[in-house]
């Protein structure tokens, strides 16, 4: 579904990503792990167009998001994002935060935009916080709601990055469910992560960026458990 060809990006003359091939199937879940600075964000920004490659191709089913002439505003609908933190309107209520972008891209009547963004809090078990503006909900529930806007758009692949990183631990759980549920519910997602037992437990793919380059990729227990490559193996004993 999300196909990656020969991605290069670079910040001024450095090469932050270096020959990217990466591959999402429909309903698979791939998880990017790497050391801080491997260009995990950069990836998954290059695939939601906020960063240009300079070069190299990215498809997204049959549509070439690096394609000059695409229409990105189009483009963008059918991919969802959600990031570490900060992704809600503060002046606006959850609620509205959902449905917002139904109504304006969608163009959803309000009514009906309010209606689905109901079902989609409910199904999130924030039905009880839709009224309420972000700064009165947890991190868990923010994070959980900037998900359900990030469905809203009925997106066809979801990017998350690291979006449990700011939470505190205890929070992280309820989140993480959150998106095994996805999963399961057969969505496709691409997402920058350091919780090791997820991807393990979630991930069908997980590759290891270092210094723009995936040094290794495979099943999680293979990648996770014994890995082949040495600079994995010192990323994953950097986190025991
Ligand atoms: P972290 O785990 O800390 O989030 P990351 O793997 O997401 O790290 P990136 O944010 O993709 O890493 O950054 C990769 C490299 O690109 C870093 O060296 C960073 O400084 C650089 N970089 C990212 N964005 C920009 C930018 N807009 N301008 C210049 N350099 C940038
Ligand atoms: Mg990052």
């Amino acid at each position: 579904l999300l196909r990656l060809r020969g991605v290069h990006k670079r910040f001024d003359d450095r090469t932050v990503l270096d020959s990217i091939d990466l591959d999402v199937a429909a309903h698979q879940v791939v998880c990017l792990i790497g050391g801080s600075g491997s260009g995990k964000s950069t990836l998954l920004r290059c695939v939601d167009l906020l960063v240009e490659v300079d070069d190299g191709t990215i498809h997204l089913g049959a549509t070439e998001l690096t394609d000059p002439a695409l229409d990105q505003r189009l483009a963008r609908r059918r991919i969802g994002v959600v990031f570490q933190a900060y992704n809600l309107f503060p002046h606006l209520s959850v609620l509205d935060n959902v449905a917002l972008a139904p109504r304006r891209v969608l163009g959803r009547s309000r009514d009906q935009a309010e209606s689905e963004a109901m079902a989609l809090l409910t199904r999130l078990g924030l039905a009880d916080k839709a009224r309420d503006y972000p700064d009165r909900l947890s991190g868990g529930q923010q994070q959980r709601a900037a998900i359900a806007r990030s469905l809203a758009t009925e997106p066809e692949v979801l990017l998350f990055d690291e979006i449990t990183s700011a939470l505190d631990p205890e929070l992280v759980g309820e989140v993480l469910d959150v998106v095994a549920d996805l999963k399961d519910r057969g969505f496709t997602i691409l997402m920058a992560t350091h919780e090791m037992d997820f991807a393990r437990h979630a991930a069908d793919q997980v590759c290891f960026l270092d210094n723009g380059v995936i040094r290794e990729r495979g099943e999680p227990d293979q990648i996770l458990t014994e890995p082949r490559e040495a600079a994995t193996q010192r990323f994953l004993a950097r986190l025991l």
